[in-house]
């Protein structure tokens, strides 16, 4: 049989809840052939990040270009890119290879407060990677650090979205999971026209891996044939399902996780 390939460019957990780990897991649940290229190796678990151990860049271009001369992919989505030096040898592979499908997750912080991506690497994200974008998936924290602006209702975040839509990214769906209340409203602008997208906030203590998870089932969408549109949608319908079946384990953040 055949099968639609996505790749995933990321960080390792440890845990199994984030990064390369969520990723493969949604894209399977998907219906999708998962391939990966390890960005850096975490020692992490349900309590937080232990530590972080970058590869070179040149360790990722090799398994990018590995993965791509023999397997090929239908859609590509980057996660924790951690320096300046990945970001930039991602988006030249991306260029070299005329990858479109480019879904970005800008990863930054885990939620316990360990840097995912290096403060002098923002620059190299916006100007080298976002340009290359179909999609960014900013949650609002994301979103105010890129843009600048501070969020606080729709209307922010549409401005927002202008803003980091004017680095060159072709659609950028801003996240709600840090909405305040208890709807999610997810935003997506496409360069003319807003869509939103809500949730009803789930109360749990097991949302680790969710960024992740949303922005694979985004990619695994696209990988398929979908429109922006319908992988936002899809997304948003996997990540609700995977919030209320957030798996209880160890003694901190359980992962999101979905049996489809
Ligand atoms: N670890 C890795 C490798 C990740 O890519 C991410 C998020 O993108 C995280 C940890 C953070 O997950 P959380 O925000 O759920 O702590």
């Amino acid at each position: 049989m055949t099968a639609k390939k996505a790749m995933t460019i990321a960080g390792s957990d440890s845990g199994g809840g984030a990064g390369i780990q969520a990723d493969l897991k949604t894209f399977q649940e998907l219906g999708v052939f998962g391939t990966s290229a390890i960005t850096a190796v975490t020692a992490q678990n349900t309590l937080g990040v232990h530590g972080v151990y970058p590869m070179s860049a040149d360790a990722v271009e090799k398994q990018i270009d590995a993965v791509i001369q023999d397997i090929g992919l239908d859609a590509l989505k980057t996660g924790m890119l951690f320096s300046t030096e990945i970001i930039e040898a991602v988006a030249s592979k991306i260029k070299e290879h005329n990858i479109t499908n480019v879904i970005v997750d800008p990863v930054m912080i885990a939620k316990g407060g360990a840097p995912l991506l290096q403060e002098e690497a923002m620059g190299a994200l916006k100007t080298s990677l976002l340009p290359l974008a179909l999609v960014v998936t900013p949650n609002i924290p994301e979103a105010e650090a890129i843009s600048g602006v501070t969020i606080k209702s729709v209307e922010d975040k549409e401005k927002a979205a202008k803003v980091i839509a004017s680095f060159g990214v072709k659609n950028v769906l801003i996240k709600g999971g840090h909405d305040e209340g208890n709807k999610t409203i997810d935003l997506l602008y496409d360069g003319e026209s807003f869509y939103t997208f809500t949730g009803q906030r789930i109360d749990t203590k097991d949302t680790h891996g969710t960024g992740c998870t949303f922005s694979a089932a985004m990619t695994a969408a696209i990988a398929k044939g979908g429109s922006v549109r319908v992988a936002a949608e899809t997304a948003k319908q996997f990540i609700q399902a995977a919030i209320e079946d957030g798996i209880n384990i160890g003694n901190g953040h359980g992962p999101t996780n979905h049996w489809a």
